[in-house]
């Protein structure tokens, strides 16, 4: 890894966390700032590396097992390590998720929620869960859709998971406030805190409007490259 990048990383993850602490000042918000979570998924590991020599703590993947093969080393290292699984999630991957995620932010349907329930169970592992709703509509989206989340949150609380709040991801074409106020609107009505929103583009804006988690990826690590 190159000095320059590592310094890179480290800059920009105090730049974001400033700026997000600014803002919150400004609204007056007067909680704790939201958690930044460094959105890992497809980087190349030594950006990992420098952003935990940065010492950030917070990461977010996408996929079970990409996550798996970057983490599972790492997470020995780092006691301190808090794993969110930011990403849709396979039933039959509900097993690894629980031993490896420490919060599980995109349960969506019903299913899921049964299966994941067995296996905290099962594993003795009680993760935190946030339900992801698809505030846009969007066909190729996961999420649930607003008028499934009253049954999801019952059917939840039935199978005694700990739902800690809402998690969005707006549609890119549209203003994000406008889904960030929505999440915010549904999170109250059902008396949850939690509320996961925010990226690169819009972490400030998310601040101001209440995120008690922010994902962050290529304002921390740079683009991702696909290839
Ligand atoms: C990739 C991803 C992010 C981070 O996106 P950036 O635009 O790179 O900050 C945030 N949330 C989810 C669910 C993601 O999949």
């Amino acid at each position: 890894m190159t000095a320059d990048m590592k310094s890179t990383i480290a800059a920009n993850l105090s730049m974001i966390d400033d700026e997000i602490g600014k803002m919150c000042k400004h609204v007056g918000r007067e909680k704790a700032n939201p958690r930044l979570i460094a959105v890992s998924k497809v980087q190349p590991k030594e950006r990992v590396i420098a952003a935990l020599e940065a010492g950030h703590r917070i990461f977010g993947e996408n996929r079970v097992q990409e996550a798996q093969e970057r983490w599972l080393d790492l997470k020995s290292d780092h006691a301190d390590l808090e794993l969110h699984l930011i990403g849709s999630l396979q039933t039959n991957k509900a097993a690894e998720a629980v031993t490896l995620f420490d919060v599980i932010q995109s349960v969506d349907r019903p299913k899921l929620a049964k299966f994941l329930a067995r296996e905290m169970e099962a594993q003795d592992r009680k993760l935190p869960i946030y339900i992801q709703v698809n505030t846009g509509k969007e066909e190729q989206k996961s999420g649930c859709l607003i008028e499934d989340l009253p049954d999801l949150l019952k059917l939840c609380n039935e199978l005694k998971l700990d739902v800690q709040g809402l998690m969005c991801i707006p549609p890119a074409a549209d203003d994000p406030s406008l889904h960030f106020a929505l999440l915010k609107k549904f999170a109250k009505q059902h008396g949850l805190s939690g509320l996961s929103m925010g990226m690169s583009g819009d972490y400030a804006l998310a601040a101001s409007m209440g995120a008690t988690d922010i994902r962050v990826g290529t304002a921390i690590f740079g683009e991702r490259n696909y290839s």
